[in-house]
């Protein structure tokens, strides 16, 4: 497939998705053959005695569902450069991607390769081809926020980054984006550059150079985006000056930047005034995208699950300009692509690539006759409910996704939970729900990243007719004292008077409408939600201290809970509060 890319043809790529789509069964099995052929000399798949079996009933029957831990020390084994037996792959691991980590406290180790590799290019070109259908784009540019990690030899010298670094290192990368008439207008340089402040700041220069050619807008996930506008609103005179006296500003001091940059700028006193106008013209920056821009075509991005708090944000910068969702994946491999791509980001759906893996889908509830026999704690999943084939699921049914991929995961449990909400052809279409796991649990109540998300969404709302918002949120359960109780930290773009926090920590009480939670409030088994207001700047820091960690800006997902495993955050975070209030919804 990659050799077509030198001229993308979107219908061509169209009508292979569909021909792919058509009979997933058989997809399925023949795939899963092949993961089975090329791995069955591991000593993983020996292991379990398959004996060379590649039928999904003996797969089934011989290899256990497993989660990261699981595996953890055969990766180790990899990483530190065993090559005594092949482990998990046939073929050797040569990569390690460096999962974003954000949930965890730290990143994990996940085997990259060449497979894994091809299936982003086929994902990314078939999501292309429906979205060129629905916005056609010229020849131009694309203004994208991406950036490498940190990278790094492991004990036994295999290179590792994250899976955003790993894919943007590779020639096929940029082959495709050409192809796909959206290279990015900044160099290499910009995008590996050692110092995410400076990259970033260089990323809104050459988009402003290029400015009537850039065709999109994007990142890997929305909340970079939204970060790069957001610093644009501090430093937009600064970016006025370089280009107006074409010098580059002496924040930048990585000299292969300094030196990349400056074949780029030349003095433009025209362009600096018509951007300075443009600035103070705009209210509240609304617009801002598509002012700066006038040619781009959409904006494009993760924007559901964690990133679903930061589209609102975006979708105020971004004007008239359509937002579009982009792929659902993750460092373990990807999963599905976006195929209908005119709708709203909160709505995307992803249709599952029957031909990257295996897949399989624990149902996380019981439904006899149609019927849901309530909600089960998917963290104390009865294994009686057994995982279910992609051609098996059934429409408005939440599950929790198992991969078997090429690079060496079989039955893995990826943490994530899904809705299947329709078909294309025989592949589900699938909605992001959340992480699987309860985030907030003192007793009794149950709530997940997608229960505090909503939470903070509806208090969120009270700042609003302020001109006010949330700029990004955590939580954090405190049971230093009897009874315990949730603790929600906020930043906020500006001062709110105080009997606005008070109503909305109120708000983000009354919100968590699990029966365990309001139970245990009414009798104060457990004690009042207390509302911390940090410092501004203050997720910054939360930010700057991931990227140390070896998390790339690009897959940076704000952690929304933190436990005593993530002490450092929460130290960040504790000594940046402000102001504290606790609730009295509950009296
Ligand atoms: P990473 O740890 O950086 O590999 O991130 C992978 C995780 O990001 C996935 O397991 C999901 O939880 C989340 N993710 C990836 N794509 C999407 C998407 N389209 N919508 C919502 N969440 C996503």
């Amino acid at each position: 497939m990659l050799e077509k890319m030198d001229k993308f043809d979107a219908e061509e790529f169209i009508e292979e998705f569909e021909i792919l789509t058509k009979d997933v069964e058989r997809v399925q099995r023949e795939t899963l053959q092949k993961i089975l052929e090329e791995n069955g000399c591991t000593e993983y798949l020996q292991k379990w005695g398959l004996n060379g079996r590649t039928d999904p009933e003996s797969f089934k029957a011989c290899i256990p569902l497993v989660s990261h831990k699981d595996l953890e020390p055969y990766i180790q084994r990899i990483a530190d450069g065993d090559s005594s037996a092949a482990i998990l792959t046939g073929k050797p691991i040569t990569t390690i991607s460096l999962s974003s980590g954000t949930t965890q406290g730290k990143p994990k180790f996940v085997p990259f390769n060449d497979e894994l590799l091809d299936s982003t290019m086929q994902i990314f070109k078939t999501s292309f081809a429906f979205r060129n259908r629905e916005f056609p784009i010229g020849n131009g540019k694309a203004l994208q926020f991406i950036y490498s990690s940190k990278q790094f030899k492991t004990k036994g010298g295999l290179a590792a980054g994250t899976a955003t670094t790993n894919v943007y290192r590779s020639s096929h990368f940029k082959n495709t984006m050409k192809a796909m008439q959206s290279p990015c207008c900044s160099p290499d340089e910009v995008i590996f550059g050692p110092d995410f402040h400076q990259s970033l700041y260089c990323h809104l220069l050459c988009g402003l150079i290029y400015w009537d050619q850039i065709q999109v807008v994007s990142s890997t996930f929305a909340h970079s985006i939204v970060h790069a506008f957001r610093t644009f609103e501090q430093i937009w005179e600064e970016l006025c000056t370089d280009i107006r006296d074409g010098v580059l500003s002496s924040r930048v001091t990585v000299p292969s930047i300094r030196a990349a940059m400056s074949k780029l700028l030349e003095p433009n006193p025209e362009l600096a005034d018509m951007i300075y106008e443009k600035c103070v013209g705009l209210s509240y920056w609304y617009g801002l995208i598509s002012e700066l821009f006038p040619n781009v075509k959409y904006i494009y991005g993760i924007m559901t699950g964690s990133m679903e708090p930061y589209s609102r944000k975006l979708r105020h910068y971004a004007g008239e300009v359509p937002l579009v969702c982009a792929d659902y994946g993750s460092s373990e491999g990807w999963i599905g692509a976006n195929v209908n791509p005119k709708l709203p980001p909160e709505f995307a759906t992803f249709a599952v690539l029957p031909n990257i893996g295996y897949f399989e889908f624990i149902p996380l509830r019981e439904y006899v006759d149609g019927q849901e026999q309530g909600k089960i704690d998917s963290t104390f999943l009865s294994m009686e409910l057994k995982p279910v084939g992609l051609s098996e699921v059934s429409v408005g049914k939440e599950y929790e996704i198992i991969v078997t991929n090429f690079a060496g995961l079989y039955r893995y449990r990826l943490g994530d939970v899904v809705k299947v909400v329709g078909f294309h052809n025989s592949t589900p279409e699938l909605q992001f729900v959340c992480r699987r796991g309860l985030l907030l649990s003192i007793n009794i109540d149950k709530n997940t990243e997608r229960d505090l998300q909503l939470a903070v969404e509806a208090a969120g709302k009270l700042l609003w007719e302020e001109k006010l918002e949330v700029v990004d949120f955590t939580s954090s359960v405190d049971v230093s004292t009897e009874p315990g109780h949730y603790v929600v930290f906020w930043e906020v773009s500006g001062e709110v008077k105080e009997e606005i926090l008070k109503e909305c920590c109120n708000c983000l009480d009354r919100s968590f409408v699990d029966a365990g939670y309001v139970g245990s409030r009414k009798v104060n088994a457990i004690g009042a939600l207390e509302l911390r207001l940090v410092r501004k700047g203050t997720f910054h820091k939360v930010l700057d201290h991931y990227v140390g960690l070896g998390s790339a800006v690009s897959q940076f997902k704000t952690p929304r809970c933190v436990g005593p495993n993530n002490s450092t955050v929460l130290q960040i975070l504790c000594n940046n509060v402000v102001k504290s209030y606790f609730s009295t919804a509950f009296g």
